[in-house]
C-alpha cells in the first residue's frame, strides 16, 4: 500500500517526537517492503507557525528588535533538536543551513519593520520558515538512522495561484511536478520529506494554504501521487465524538464518510482542515487519521461511505466566536433580487457565510470572520437594515443517520432545553444541523448534546 504520511505540529514538537515520527514511517515500510516508500510531510513545530504570525505583526508594527529576537529564538530552538537528532559533517551542514535560513530571515524582518510595512507576501515568506525548518530536520534525521531521505523544498512542488495565506492550488501542475520530483525519489528507494503549509505561485513566488494547512497539503500531494491512503498523524486518537477542548470525555469515531468529515472540519473539528477531504474525494482516496503518540490503536477511517448502519449521530462539532447578521430588505418584504445583492456584498469582501436562514422579510447569515465586518455592513445598509449580534457560535450535529431518522433532530432540540437557539438550519444533504446560540450556551449545548447522544458523562 502506498501511503503518505502526514506528522502535525505537536508530533515534531522536538527531537523526541521527530524520534516516534521516524519510528513510525520506517515500521510502516517495513510492513509493506515491496510498496514504494511512504511520502512524509510535516508541519511546523508546534507553536512556531503562532511565534512567525507574531514576528509578522511585531514587524508590521515597526518593532524590528523585537521581531528578530523572536527568530533568533526559533533558530536556537530548531538548531537544539537538530543537534539532538544529528551528528558530525550532516549536522554541521544542516546547523550551517538553518543558521543561514533564520538569518536571513531575521535581516528580512528588520527591513520589513524598518519600512513599516508586511506585505501578504512577505507574511507568508515569514510563515514558510516553520514548514521549511522542520522538515530540514526531520530528513536529516532519517539519513542519521539510515533511512534513506531526500528533502524536498515544498514550493518546487505545490504550486498555488496568488492569493497569500489562501492560496488555491493548481492540481494539474502540482500533479505534474509530483511526476518529475516526488515519485522521480520514491522510484529510487528514497523517502521524500516535505513540508506543509506551503507552495508557490508558478514563478516561484512563495504562498501559504492558511492556518492548519498541512493537512490539506498531504492530501494534495497523496491525490497527484496516486496514493492508497492518506494518513494524518496527530496528538488525539483520531476523529472524536466532540471537541475534547469542549467536551469532557468525547470518544473515538472509526469510520466516517468523506461528507461527514467535511461537515466536521469545516464547522469546527480542528483535527482535519476544512479542504482536507476534497482532493480524498476527487480520487477516492482514504484518509485516516492517527495518533504519534500511540500508533497502535486504529485511529479513524474516512472512506465515501462511511460507517453505514449505526442508530445514532456520528459526532458533533462547534465553532465559536461567529458574528450573526440580520438583514431585512427595506423595500417590501423579500423584493426581487434582494438575495443577489445580499449575497454580492459578501462575495466583495471575500467574506463566506456559514449559516443561513430566511424569513417573509429577513434574512439571517453567520461569519466567523469579522475582518470586513465594517465594509460588509456599511453595504448593506445601502439597501436594508442590518443588525449584528457577536460573541455567538455554531454547534453541529452530523450525521448520515440524520436523513433516515427525524427523532434524532427532536432528541437534539428536546437535549438543548431552556437554551435559547438564535437560528436553526438543516443542510440539504440533511446530514447536518446547525444551531447557533449565544456562545457562552457553548460548553453546556455541547455537553448535553453529547450526554444525550453518546452517554459520556457530562463534565460541564
Ligand atoms: P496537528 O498539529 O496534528 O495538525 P491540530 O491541533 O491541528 O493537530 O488538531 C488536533 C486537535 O484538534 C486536537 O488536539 C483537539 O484538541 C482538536 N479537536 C477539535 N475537535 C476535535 C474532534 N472532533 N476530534 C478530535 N480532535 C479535535
Ligand atoms: N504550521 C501551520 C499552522 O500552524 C500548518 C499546520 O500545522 O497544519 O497553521
Ligand atoms: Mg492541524
Amino acid at each position: 500500500m502506498n501511503v503518505i504520511m502526514k506528522f502535525g505540529g505537536t508530533s515534531v514538537a522536538d527531537a523526541e517526537a521527530m524520534n516516534r515520527v521516524i519510528a513510525i514511517v520506517r515500521r510502516q515500510w517495513a510492513d509493506n517492503p515491496s510498496d514504494r516508500p511512504p511520502v512524509v510531510v510535516v508541519s511546523a513545530m508546534s507553536k512556531v507557525t503562532d511565534r512567525l504570525v507574531e514576528t509578522a505583526r511585531l514587524a508590521g508594527d515597526r518593532q524590528g528588535a523585537h521581531a528578530a529576537q523572536i527568530v533568533d529564538e526559533l533558530r536556537a530552538r530548531h538548531l537544539s533538536a537538530a543537534s539532538t537528532l544529528v551528528q558530525g559533517e550532516a549536522l554541521e551542514a544542516l546547523g550551517a543551513q538553518l543558521t543561514s535560513d533564520f538569518n536571513a530571515l531575521a535581516a528580512d524582518v528588520r527591513r520589513w519593520a524598518d519600512e513599516g510595512e508586511v506585505t501578504p507576501a512577505a507574511a507568508d515568506r515569514i510563515q514558510a520558515a516553520g514548514e521549511l525548518a522542520s522538515s530540514r530536520i526531520v530528513a536529516a534525521a532519517f539519513r542519521q538512522q539510515g533511512v534513506d531521505a531526500a528533502w524536498i523544498d515544498s514550493r518546487d512542488v505545490l504550486v498555488t495561484d496568488a492569493e497569500h495565506s489562501a492560496a488555491i492550488p493548481d492540481m494539474e501542475a502540482t500533479a505534474e511536478r509530483c511526476r518529475t520530483i516526488v515519485a522521480a525519489r520514491t522510484a529510487a528507494g528514497q523517502v521524500p520529506v516535505m513540508g506543509g503549509f506551503i507552495g508557490a505561485t508558478a514563478s516561484g513566488v512563495t504562498t501559504t494554504l492558511g492556518r492548519g494547512g498541512s493537512d490539506y497539503s498531504a492530501a494534495i500531494f497523496g491525490a497527484c501521487l496516486d496514493v492508497d491512503e492518506i494518513q494524518i498523524w496527530t496528538d488525539v486518537d483520531g476523529m472524536l465524538t466532540a471537541d475534547p477542548r469542549v467536551v469532557s470525555s468525547p470518544v473515538l469515531v472509526p469510520e466516517l464518510s468523506f461528507a461527514e468529515a467535511s461537515e466536521l472540519a469545516y464547522f469546527g473539528a480542528k483535527v482535519l482542515h476544512p479542504s482536507t477531504i476534497l482532493p480524498a474525494v476527487a480520487k477516492n482516496i482514504p484518509v485516516r487519521i492517527l495518533n504519534s503518540r500511540r500508533p497502535d490503536v486504529k485511529g479513524t477511517m474516512i472512506t465515501a461511505n462511511g460507517r453505514g448502519g449505526g442508530s445514532t449521530l456520528t459526532a458533533l462539532a462547534c465553532k465559536r466566536g461567529v458574528t450573526v447578521i440580520d438583514i431585512t430588505s427595506t423595500r417590501m418584504l423579500m423584493a426581487f433580487g434582494f438575495l443577489r445583492r445580499l449575497f454580492e456584498v459578501f462575495e466583495r469582501f471575500k467574506t463566506p457565510v456559514d449559516v443561513v436562514t430566511t424569513s417573509e422579510v429577513s434574512v439571517s447569515v453567520t461569519v466567523d470572520n469579522p475582518r470586513r465586518l465594517d465594509d460588509i455592513i456599511g453595504n448593506l445598509r445601502n439597501f436594508a437594515e442590518v443588525s449584528v449580534e457577536r460573541d455567538m457560535a455554531i454547534v453541529c450535529i452530523v450525521g448520515e443517520n440524520l436523513r433516515s431518522d427525524p427523532t434524532l433532530f427532536a432528541r437534539a432540540v428536546t437535549s438543548l432545553e431552556k437554551i435559547p437557539l438564535r437560528l436553526v438550519s438543516q443542510a440539504a444533504s440533511r446530514r447536518n444541523i446547525t444551531f447557533v446560540l449565544r456562545d457562552g450556551d457553548v460548553v453546556q449545548a455541547m455537553n448535553r448534546l453529547h450526554d444525550q447522544f453518546f452517554g459520556a458523562k457530562v463534565g460541564a
